[in-house]
């Protein structure tokens, strides 16, 4: 870990923000102040041009942490304030109101991991990883194989136990960020004689476990976020595999449920303002496209379906949280209906800019996105997280009840 994320120490957290819970509006009002001057100081980060998008992204998870919000919506024994779903929609909300970068590195570690071991973990992986999330702790998942994507429980990375701890071998590709990884979540099969989801199991990989090699691959947007994981006899103590042998397929299942919440919706509201900034900058310019009206109806158009998404993205969050059945369908919709709306805005960016697009940059943290790595982008979000192609499999066959092609 660097030693920015190490400076921020969970123990002298201003709690100036959090003790405001109890009324929204001054909650709201603090953190958007908090928030405006954050922002100011951003770029103090950068003055010399030196920090790298790991840095900055480690600057803004201590940031965030010196008021508890790191990990706020954990339970206060691992790290967290119990923050109630209501204010942390406020604070997702005001931070992509704000143009505040999203933690992009730490999808995993905010998400997958705390969803998985908080079901499933022992209290001793609780209170052993968790709360090191909040001090900048990057976590990664190993779930994905060269042959096993779609049909992930063809996986056939190997984990053969040996006394007290599991030798792996085997290899993962497309884990995000994993080039900056301290831990990985990561399925292995242990029984080859069984039927293909029962003999997986799941476990919690030091990536600086000797024989742990990270390849990155570049994309075809120049930069490279994910990696190729190639693990020759990694040694995995046994106190390290979740629940019981062979049950890591069960396990999986809710490590991708994490997808379904906050998360979703913070990109949603990113969107939004993504959206709005663009317009704002095109009539700033007089942008021809403006008096085009088939391209002005296109842009109204998809503003209209952001708005709906938004409203799909706010519905799932309350079906979430009183744990209704509706959830599990309304989140392969929302998954479809809002990868597909960031392919159609970014085509739509291309298209009004062309090559002029390289001058529009969104204000994010180290990461200066324009339209053309948006529209490289954006298929990746088609694919990521199961594709777009299965979730349309999931929609006809267990929301509509349509017989298996
Ligand atoms: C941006 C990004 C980030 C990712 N991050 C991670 C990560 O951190 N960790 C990780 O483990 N993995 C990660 N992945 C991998 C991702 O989960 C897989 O790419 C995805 O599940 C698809 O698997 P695949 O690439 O092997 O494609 P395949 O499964 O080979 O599919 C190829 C094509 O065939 C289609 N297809 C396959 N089966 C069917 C079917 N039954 N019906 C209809 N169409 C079908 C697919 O939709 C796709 O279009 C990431 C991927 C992306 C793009």
């Amino acid at each position: 870990m660097s030693d920015k994320a190490k400076k921020a120490d969970a123990g002298c957290v201003d709690r100036t923000i959090l003790d405001k819970v109890g009324d929204e509006a001054a909650f709201r009002e603090a953190v958007r102040a908090w928030l405006a001057d954050a922002m100011a100081r951003r770029h103090e980060l950068d003055a010399d041009g030196a920090a790298s998008f790991y840095d900055s992204q480690q600057w803004w998870m201590a940031e965030r942490n010196k008021i508890g919000l790191g990990t706020p919506h954990w339970p206060k024994a691992y790290g967290g304030d119990d923050l109630s779903l209501k204010y942390q929609v406020i604070v997702a909300e005001e931070g992509a109101k704000a143009r505040a970068p999203a933690l992009n590195i730490f999808i995993v570690s905010l998400n997958h991991v705390p969803h998985t071991l908080m079901a499933w973990g022992s209290e001793e992986q609780k209170t052993r990883y968790l709360p090191g999330v909040a001090n900048g702790v990057v976590w990664c998942q190993g779930f994905s194989e060269p042959n096993a994507g779609s049909d992930l429980a063809s996986l056939r990375t190997r984990a053969e136990r040996r006394g007290d701890h599991y030798v792996i071998n085997g290899q993962k590709i497309w884990s995000s960020f994993s080039m900056y990884a301290d831990y990985c979540i990561l399925l292995a099969r242990t029984d080859t004689e069984a039927p293909k989801h029962r003999g997986i199991s799941y476990f919690l990989m030091d990536m600086k476990a000797p024989g742990v090699e990270v390849r990155p691959i570049r994309q075809p947007n120049g930069e490279a976020e994910f990696a190729e994981l190639f693990l020759t006899d990694v040694k995995i103590p046994v106190e390290d595999l979740v629940g019981e042998e062979n049950q890591g397929w069960a396990i999986a299942q809710s490590t991708l449920a994490a997808e379904r919440g906050v998360l979703a919706f913070e990109n949603g509201e990113r969107l939004r303002y993504i959206m709005e900034d663009f317009y704002a900058s095109a009539v700033a310019r007089e942008a021809k496209w403006l008096r085009e009206p088939h391209l002005h109806r296109e842009y109204v158009r998809l503003f209209g379906e952001m708005q709906a998404c938004r409203r799909m993205l706010r519905r799932l969050l309350r079906e979430n949280e009183t744990g209704s059945p509706a959830a599990a369908s309304t989140v392969v919709h929302v998954k479809v209906i809002n990868t597909t709306l960031w392919r159609k805005v970014s085509d739509f960016m291309l298209k009004t800019q062309g090559l002029s697009g390289r001058f529009f940059h969104e204000p994010a943290l180290g990461l200066a996105r324009d339209p053309i790595d948006y529209y490289i982008t954006s298929f990746g979000g088609t694919i990521a997280g199961g594709s777009n192609e299965i979730m349309r499999n999931i929609i006809s066959e267990r929301v509509l009840g349509m017989p298996r092609a």
